[in-house]
């Protein structure tokens, strides 16, 4: 474990103690005993070296932070979990939103509310007491505002369209440090380029969208080994084309090629590949899917 600061001159303590003074959540730097955790995120092949990194506790935190960035011409990066960090912030300031991960549904106005370092399982679990679902992507821990931010499709995107598309309002730090409400009201062309343009516009600290009803799911993994890919792949394509548009499944193939089902949002038993099927290739590798209610 390296904790030393590759990149430079670390900041002084006293440039370290205004920040900390300034926000509520924990700021680490290089030589200290938190820094190697703070530092990374989900995708270990990125190995930053920030000078600082800030992790955000509630709104306030984000402004001083950016603030502080701003004011010392230090590089910006923002981080919830890191699923999707392909570049390093070396010298510069991470400013992480992961404890920034409140979860609200409102289930009488199909809507959530969540922090900007929520991610979609914590939002799938709240939701799911409802009969209610978000138009999440297929892995619980990615951000919740990194991916509506770059578009977001999921399992239900077929029938509602992408996350981006179901985003109702976002609370926002801008470069200058002001907290406004981007909505179709307020702000419009920036929540016009909320919805796909990534995080090039501001630090997210909140977002409102839509939730949509899910009572029941078909769900699970169905595993073939390759040498039963090419039966697989037309059995697989013969049922798609007799199920709906709207209707999504995964089909990744991999060194032991498996097909699955995960949380398709709706209730369908493929027929051929399924757990109970009626014509399949080969018995599967391992099996393990069935429908479930959600509430
Ligand atoms: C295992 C895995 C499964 C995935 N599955 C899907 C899927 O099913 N559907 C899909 O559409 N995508 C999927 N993705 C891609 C994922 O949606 C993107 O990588 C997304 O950017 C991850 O967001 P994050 O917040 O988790 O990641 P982070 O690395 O924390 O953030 C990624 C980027 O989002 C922006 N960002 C994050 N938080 C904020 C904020 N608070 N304010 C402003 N900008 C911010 C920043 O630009 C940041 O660099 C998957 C990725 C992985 C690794």
């Amino acid at each position: 474990m390296r904790t030393s600061d590759p990149t430079g001159t670390p900041p002084s303590a006293s440039t370290v103690q205004t920040l900390r003074a300034a926000v509520n959540g924990p700021v680490h730097r290089a030589g200290e005993h938190s820094y190697d955790t703070a530092r990374l995120g989900w995708r270990r092949t990125i190995d930053p070296y920030p000078a600082l990194v800030v992790e955000a506790a509630n709104a306030q935190d984000v402004q001083a932070a950016v603030r502080f960035a701003r004011d010392r011409a230090l590089p910006l990066a923002v981080q919830a979990t890191g699923h999707g960090t392909i570049s390093s912030c070396d010298g510069g300031l991470l400013l992480k939103t992961t404890r920034m991960a409140t979860v609200q549904i409102h289930a009488d106005r199909h809507t959530a509310r969540v922090g900007g370092g929520a991610v979609w399982g914590a939002v799938v679990a709240a939701a799911a007491p409802s009969g209610l679902a978000p138009l999440s992507g297929t892995a619980a821990s990615v951000g919740v505002t990194g991916s509506t931010l770059g578009g977001g499709v999921g399992w239900l995107s077929r029938r509602y369209g992408f996350a981006a598309d179901s985003l109702l309002a976002a609370r926002i730090v801008t470069a200058d440090g002001q907290l406004l409400t981007a909505s179709p009201k307020e702000h419009p062309e920036l929540f016009w380029a909320l919805r796909g343009g990534g995080g090039n516009f501001g630090v997210v600290t909140a977002l409102t969208f839509r939730l949509y009803p899910v009572d029941r799911v078909y769900g699970g993994t169905v595993v073939f080994n390759m040498d039963c890919a090419e039966k697989a792949l037309a059995c697989y394509r013969d049922w798609a084309l007799t199920e709906p548009d709207w209707r999504r499944c995964g089909r990744p193939l991999g060194r032991r090629w498996w097909t699955g089902w995960g949380r398709c949002g709706l209730p369908i038993r493929p027929p051929s590949l399924g757990r109970r099927p009626h014509r399949r290739p080969r018995t599967p590798a391992s099996s393990c899917s069935g429908s479930y209610p959600t509430r």
